[in-house]
């Protein structure tokens, strides 16, 4: 008897759940000069994630407070991402969110929007009313994520389950090329258009929830 395949999802947080990329509003709105050619230099490719947020962190001032209203006050989820998840429970298709941006700002907006799922994330504090990071999730073999999320997408790999990954940015490149069915928007999209990625274009979740019940098999 052959078992059937399972799909797994596993979703990058900011720009993809959230309207706006967290992670880079903080650093545009609480890091001094200096910070723009760290990270020009980390979108051209010249610095790696880690490697790039640690240097910008050195020039953050923000007591813990004000960057925690700050969180509150500027963003919002996809208004179609708690449909998505009801969905996946509904088939027990786990979702996992896998993050190079922080557990700071997700487990608020976790918080604020009652979401309990799973994440991977880097590790936020604020020390001194300075922003420092930590990166447990790094892996060796990559010297450029803060984490990792091949990692993550090789274990579902190993299982036999089927990767379903849903990304926009920089940090899902690698993984992107692990996955079975891809969701792309943005910089991810245009990425995989160069790199011929096969990828479903999505700007919310709705399409994506759309996609999904096909390739499920909602027909039955
Ligand atoms: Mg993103
Ligand atoms: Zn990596």
């Amino acid at each position: 008897m052959q078992t059937k395949k399972s799909f797994e999802v596993l979703c990058d947080f900011d720009g993809t759940i959230t309207n706006e990329d967290i992670g880079f509003s903080i650093i545009q709105t609480f890091a001094g000069p200096g910070w723009l050619e760290i990270e020009e230099a980390y979108q051209r490719g010249e610095k790696g994630s880690r490697e790039a947020m640690t240097e910008i962190f050195q020039l953050t001032s923000v007591s813990e407070k004000d960057l925690q209203q700050f969180v509150d006050d500027n963003f919002f989820i996809d208004p179609y991402f708690p449909a998505f998840l009801d969905f996946c429970r509904q088939k027990e298709i786990k979702v996992t969110v896998v993050s190079d941006g922080f557990d700071f700002y997700i487990e608020r907006i976790f918080a604020k929007y009652k979401l309990d799922l799973p994440y991977f994330a880097n590790k936020l504090q604020v020390v001194e009313k300075r922003l420092k990071a930590d990166f447990p999730y790094r892996r060796s073999e990559c010297g450029q994520c803060g984490t990792c999320k091949l990692q993550f997408a090789e274990k579902i790999k190993q299982k036999g389950n089927s990767l379903v990954y849903i990304g926009d940015g920089h940090s899902d490149r690698c993984v992107s090329q692990a996955a079975d069915i891809l969701f792309a928007k943005d910089f991810l999209a245009t990425y995989c258009r160069e790199n011929g990625i096969e990828f479903h274009a999505f700007t919310t979740f709705a399409e994506i929830l759309t996609v999904l019940k096909t390739i499920t098999g909602e027909e039955g």
